[in-house]
């Protein structure tokens, strides 16, 4: 069953405390009843001293004087309190009326102290004090009783009283609770008005902060800080797809455009080579392209396919070198590779580490101009396996520095210089290197190189000084 808070809040608040009533009602009731008691077993108890007062007076003068005596003291009381005095032969020396007509029989009174029960006599409920006395070897059995009817009736009065306002005290209470709970739970409702209408379009708009510091403002502003991230998140995607599409419409127009060109008149069979080879050109970078893109779909859906393992990253870079050697020998760069003889062990996909070093090795040789430098490094440190790639190349300025991790960012130079790339290779190198547990850092300086810095934590290995011992000191700046 669907119950709103504001419901069950009530419902909790009214139980509570229509649960408070009865517990007052039942010690007030308990706190009555215990007081009546005692008053009427007080006011008895006084009865029969006083009775006994009388006997210890008058008995010496001989039973008629005290039967006298113990009919004037019966005259002065009021309130229906009576008595019967029975002497030791078993005379009654003297019995107020109700005492010829009890409903059950008395029982005789104890000796040692005085004993209560509660009894009708003449049909009316009475509460009796009673004792045996020896007063000059004569005995006196006396009852004193007082009605218990006019407490009877207090009582039950306030039960009236209680029974009447008990439930006009709940409904107060089911009120009053509904009422709070609908105040305290209207800024919910606000919060709830306004996250309904903030859409996709208009992710820039803030929920109302409450005034009150309590938990629904620290509510708001999660939910506050949420949308700024949703926001952010969708800012990106939005970018990201524009950037994308734009990057995907330059091959696609050359493919397009140059078929065309093609189409338009017979062509010699070299022409034809020729366009063909700037289709395939530009199908290749538009290949390449969706696959940088698939690949940051894939770790953004957390869908990354890497396959990780425990692998000697070693035979990858010298792999790596080799190929990556004859590319910058034909651009006019040396690259020099230095390596670890040790193995170096990691937990990773090897496919990911070999793409991670063919980013930084490529990019190294598309920005350096020939003649030129490039050197390949690998070593352990502190427990961590750390590769280099540094060139001696055109660099990267100070504030482009912390933008080139960023999808489709690319440096001035790298624009203005028509120098081929879609700002993907980073984005995807600091992907594989999170996903490896490790970090990149770049140190450059424009105009005169740069120095890309990775390091991955090595499985089981050594955590302090371990390798050729060079490789384990902390690396020198370029
Ligand atoms: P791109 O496809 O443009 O090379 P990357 O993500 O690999 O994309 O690199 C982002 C930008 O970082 C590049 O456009 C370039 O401006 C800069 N960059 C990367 N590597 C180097 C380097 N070795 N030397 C100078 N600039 C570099």
């Amino acid at each position: 069953m669907y119950l709103t808070i504001r419901t069950r809040l009530t419902l909790w608040y009214s139980g509570v405390l229509a649960a408070s009533f009865l517990g007052f009602f039942w010690i007030c009731d308990r706190g009555f009843q215990r007081s009546i008691e005692t008053t009427v077993n007080d006011a008895s108890r006084n009865n029969l001293e006083a009775v006994r007062r009388i006997i210890d007076k008058y008995s010496p003068e001989g039973p008629a004087r005290l039967a006298r005596e113990l009919r004037e003291l019966a005259d002065l009381w009021a309130n229906g309190a009576i008595f019967e005095v029975i002497g030791s032969d078993g005379t009654m020396l003297f019995a107020s009326e109700p005492f010829s007509s009890p409903q059950f029989p008395i029982p005789q009174p104890s000796r040692e102290k005085i004993g209560f029960l509660t009894t009708n006599l003449a049909n009316l409920q009475y509460r009796i004090a009673q004792q045996t006395i020896s007063l000059r070897g004569e005995n006196f059995e006396i009852n004193a009783a007082v009605p218990t009817e006019p407490f009877d009736q207090a009582l039950d009065n306030f039960r009236v009283i209680e029974k009447q306002f008990l439930p006009l005290l709940v409904l107060l209470a089911c009120l009053l609770g509904y009422w709070l709970a609908g105040r305290a739970m209207a800024p919910v409702g606000r919060i709830i008005r306004s996250a309904a209408e903030i859409g996709v379009y208009s992710l820039s708009r803030r929920l109302e902060i409450p005034r009150a510091h309590d938990e629904l403002r620290r509510l708001t502003e999660t939910l506050n800080e949420m949308l700024d991230r949703v926001e952010r998140s969708v800012n990106r995607i939005t970018q990201f797809t524009a950037d994308a599409s734009h990057d995907l419409r330059t091959p696609l127009s050359v493919i397009r455009s140059d078929a065309e060109i093609a189409l338009r008149k017979p062509r010699t069979a070299a022409e034809y080579r020729e366009s063909l080879a700037r289709i395939l050109h530009a199908s290749e970078g538009a290949t390449g392209l969706i696959e940088s893109l698939l690949t940051l779909a894939r770790a953004d859906g957390r869908n990354s396919n890497l396959k990780m393992r425990v692998v000697d990253v070693t035979p990858i870079l010298q792999k790596v070198a080799a190929q990556m050697s004859l590319l910058a020998a034909s651009q006019g760069l040396s690259l020099a590779p230095i390596l670890s003889d040790h193995p170096m062990r990691l937990h990773g996909d090897p496919d990911a580490i070999e793409k991670l070093l063919l980013i930084l090795l490529d990019n190294a040789v598309k920005y350096t101009p020939s003649p030129g430098f490039i050197w390949l490094r690998s070593l352990r440190a502190n427990g961590d396996a750390v590769f280099e790639v540094q060139d001696t190349g055109i660099g990267i300025a100070g504030q482009d520095q912390q933008h080139i991790f960023d999808r489709f960012y690319r440096a001035d130079q790298a624009r203005t210089g028509k120098i081929p790339g879609s700002g993907l290779g980073l984005a995807i190198a600091s992907w594989i290197v999170t996903s490896h547990q490790g970090n990149i850092e770049v140190q450059s300086v424009a105009g005169e190189g740069s120095l890309f810095r990775v390091r991955i934590p090595l499985v089981g290995e050594c955590h302090a000084l371990e390798d050729f011992s060079d490789s384990c000191a902390p690396l020198n700046s370029i």
